[in-house]
């Protein structure tokens, strides 16, 4: 794992649209792998600076299995994945379809809570893609759920969306 001093990098990368990098000082960085599989698109460059903003927040947190899944060091049944998040399915689902889209770089966010102005063009993305991921799987429709600490049922702390469906979901949730 590579850490190093990161204030005086700041101010090299610009500043993206949906304020992802603020200009304050960031203690450590982790580098973490991140690499392309999908066709890339026209917002390419973007998404790419947006990939290598996100490898400068801090992350101090202890990693989960999902650092193996995204390392592939453990394997997982990939749906989608692209600079910035990935795809995979549950390994104990909760309904015919059960997809968790994570970030490829957690960047702090071990929990939705922790969710800053930093993480807002992520975020942003992530739900764009668990809307195209829900209605590719399950076009009759679906549920997006995050947990959230003890109460909420979180048990792995490095944020996802779970993306729920294939069967009628009923209201209120468990
Ligand atoms: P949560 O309880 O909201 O933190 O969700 C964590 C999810 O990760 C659970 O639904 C687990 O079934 C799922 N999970 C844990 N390990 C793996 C794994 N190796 N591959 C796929 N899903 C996993």
């Amino acid at each position: 794992m590579l850490a190093f001093r990161v204030g005086s990098l700041l101010s090299a990368i610009p500043r993206l649209h949906g304020g992802l990098i603020s200009p304050h000082t960031l203690p450590s960085v982790n580098a973490r792998h991140v690499s392309v599989r999908t066709a890339m698109t026209a917002s390419d460059e973007v998404v790419k600076a947006q990939a290598a903003a996100l490898r400068l927040l801090a992350d101090d947190d202890e990693s989960t299995i999902f650092d193996r899944i995204i390392a592939k060091d453990i394997e997982s049944t990939v749906v989608y994945e692209d600079e910035l998040c990935l795809a995979f399915r549950d390994v104990a689902p909760q309904a015919p379809t059960h997809v968790l889209l994570i970030p490829k770089v957690r960047a702090g966010l071990t929990q939705i809570r922790r969710a800053t102005d930093d993480h807002a063009t992520l975020l942003g993305h992530m739900m764009v893609q668990a809307g195209s991921i829900g209605v590719r799987e399950c076009p009759d429709g679906f549920r997006l759920v995050i947990n959230d600490g003890a109460q909420g049922a979180q048990s792995v702390y490095h944020l996802h969306i779970h993306i729920l469906g294939g069967r009628q979901m009923t209201w209120p949730p468990g």
